[in-house]
């Protein structure tokens, strides 16, 4: 009874956030991973890449024969690209909430993309906008072996004797 009326959450929940070109050219890297560990999230894979068009094809199909496709893989292609797994509760909303909107031009101050972008077709990174988006995007972009099962111990409240 008590499970049932308890909110379901999922603290191992996963997002594949990354770091576009240019926001690597422009080096915010670390002030992206910065933001993501310090909020609490968890690292569990992270690499850099020049991701093929055929990834790329596939990573953005939602947006197929739309008129920004063609510029937007060549944007993304021409790499390299930071591409990572963070984890931790509500990371997809959250992570989202961090980017800002797609157009910076709509992205609040405070966020990535309103803190360091202005346009759409420039914004920075990545995030996935949903659990099954999450999921689908970390199997494209990573080998199950490259994402990393360790614990926090920092985070857990535990007397540890030195
Ligand atoms: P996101 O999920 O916030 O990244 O936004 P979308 O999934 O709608 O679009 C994917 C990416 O395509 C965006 O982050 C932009 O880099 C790019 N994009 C979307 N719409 C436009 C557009 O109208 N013009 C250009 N140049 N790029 C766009
Ligand atoms: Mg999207």
């Amino acid at each position: 009874l008590l499970k049932s009326s308890t909110r379901m959450t999922d603290a191992h929940e996963r997002s594949f956030i990354m770091v576009k070109p240019d926001g690597v050219q422009r080096g915010l890297v670390g002030e992206i991973i910065k933001r993501f560990e310090q909020r609490g999230f968890k690292l569990v894979a992270m690499k850099m890449v020049t991701p093929q068009r055929a990834l790329l094809e596939q990573h953005y199909e939602e947006h197929k024969g739309k008129k920004f496709f063609d510029p937007l893989l060549s944007y993304i292609g021409s790499g390299p690209v930071v591409a990572m797994v963070w984890e931790g509760l509500n990371v997809v909303s959250v992570g989202r909430k961090m980017l800002g909107a797609t157009d910076p031009a709509k992205s609040e101050p405070g966020t990535i993309r309103g803190d360091y972008a202005i346009v759409t077709g420039r914004n920075i990174a990545h995030g996935s906008d949903s659990d099954k988006s999450a999921k689908r995007e970390i199997d494209l972009w990573f080998r199950a072996d490259e994402l990393a099962n360790w614990t926090n111990f920092s985070s857990k409240r535990r007397r540890v004797s030195l």
